[in-house]
């Protein structure tokens, strides 16, 4: 029997006393709703992405819902997504009326391709949601080069991909527009949170009016404004609003977003170094073109690895670790079950043979040692 002391966890957000402090500070504002702390966020984490402007909302879910209003895409319309991904990027294509088109993966890095994008393009494909898998990033300029001509937006889905890099740049640099994570699974958290960034100035606005019950004015710059001011509504909108405190929150972990990354890819390093050579398991790796952030530290195993994928996890569970079946595929969802789609091997043989193991910024050598013994009980006992 393992206790809990030696038990290791999949993932444990990095938080600390600063974080606490500016929880605080902000509650002894009395301002807690959306206010300054959230306008701050959005300027400083836009620049680190290196986009225009970004804009705050309650989740990534909320953040792809908005950017698809925003990019009007509606009923009648096609939206190419990858299967192999959190469901969100699935229901935002629904949450707009939208019918979403499901396309396969490459087994390398997870994401979309040219070529598995081309297998379902249609007459009524109106937009692409790419999805920078775990952290590994998609190939941008390629989805780019076969959107662009034919009219396609292409969205991207950065959930879990705060920092990685993409040809040098940090992916999102030069996103139409990137919908972006904070909950506690991804690297930066604010217990839930979202955000948008993107260039364009005037979309910029029309998404912060939209998060906020298509209101003119905001309910911050009506506070602070000393006379009356009358708001009105210009279009249906939302209620999609950060606080002010998960912002606080926000800030202090973008500034320790390099050290998070630093660390991760140090763990990944180890994870790599101690899984070379080992018949029948790959793990993820960074891409030719970029850098990922190690999100997820995913392996595949081999369809014939001894006790599969689901005996891999209950070695480790027995250890006390808590690893997680790999990225799941919506089409096997019984959400999506009525929706037609080609072939998706690629995405059914990473979702059946491939898991998560554990890695978080506190995580030792020792842990990541046990991780391994665990996972390899089988071939390293010669069975
Ligand atoms: C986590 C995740 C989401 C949803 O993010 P929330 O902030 O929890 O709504 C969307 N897409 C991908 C790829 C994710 O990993």
């Amino acid at each position: 029997m393992s206790t809990t002391t030696d038990r290791i966890p999949v993932m444990v957000p990095f938080l600390g006393e600063r974080e606490e402090k500016a929880v605080a500070e902000v509650v002894a504002s009395g301002w807690i709703a959306q206010g300054p702390r959230v306008a701050q966020f959005e300027g400083a984490f836009a620049e680190r992405v290196g986009a225009g402007h970004g804009v705050a909302v309650s989740s990534c879910t909320t953040a792809l819902h908005l950017a698809l209003v925003a990019c009007g895409i509606g009923p009648d319309d096609e939206v190419i997504v990858p299967s192999f991904s959190f469901i969100a990027t699935a229901n935002a294509v629904r949450y707009v009326g939208a019918e979403p088109v499901f396309a396969d993966v490459d087994e390398q890095t997870g994401n979309l391709t040219p070529e598995t994008v081309r297998a379902v393009l249609g007459p009524r494909t109106r937009a692409i949601v790419l999805v920078h898998q775990g952290g590994v990033p998609a190939d941008v300029r390629a989805l780019r080069e076969l959107a662009e001509p034919l009219d396609i937006l292409l969205v991207e889905d950065a959930a879990c991909a705060a920092g990685s890099t993409y040809r040098g740049a940090p992916v999102g640099a030069d996103a139409l527009v990137a919908a972006w994570s904070f909950h506690p699974r991804k690297l930066l958290t604010t217990g839930e949170g979202g955000m948008l960034t993107l260039d364009d100035a005037d979309r910029a606005a029309r998404l912060r009016r939209l998060r906020e019950h298509g209101m003119s004015v905001s309910a911050a710059d009506r506070h602070a404004s000393t006379g009356p001011v009358l708001e009105q509504y210009l279009e249906v909108g939302f209620n999609f609003r950060m606080t002010d405190i998960q912002a606080a929150i926000g800030l202090i972990q973008l500034e320790k977003l390099d050290a998070m990354i630093a660390r991760r890819r140090e763990l990944a390093a180890h994870y790599h170094a101690l899984l070379e050579d080992v018949p029948g398991v790959r793990a993820v790796r960074d891409p030719e073109y970029g850098q990922s952030n190690y999100q997820s530290f995913w392996v595949l195993l081999d369809p014939d690895f001894p006790g599969g994928r689901d005996g891999a996890l209950a070695r480790l569970a027995e250890g006390g670790i808590s690893a997680r079946r790999g990225i799941m595929a919506s089409h096997l969802e019984p959400a999506y079950e009525k929706v037609e789609h080609v072939d998706l091997p690629v995405t059914e043989r990473l979702t059946r043979d491939s898991l998560i193991l554990p890695l978080f910024h506190t995580m030792t050598a020792a842990q990541q040692e046990r991780v391994v013994a665990a996972l390899l009980e089988p071939v390293a006992s010669g069975a």
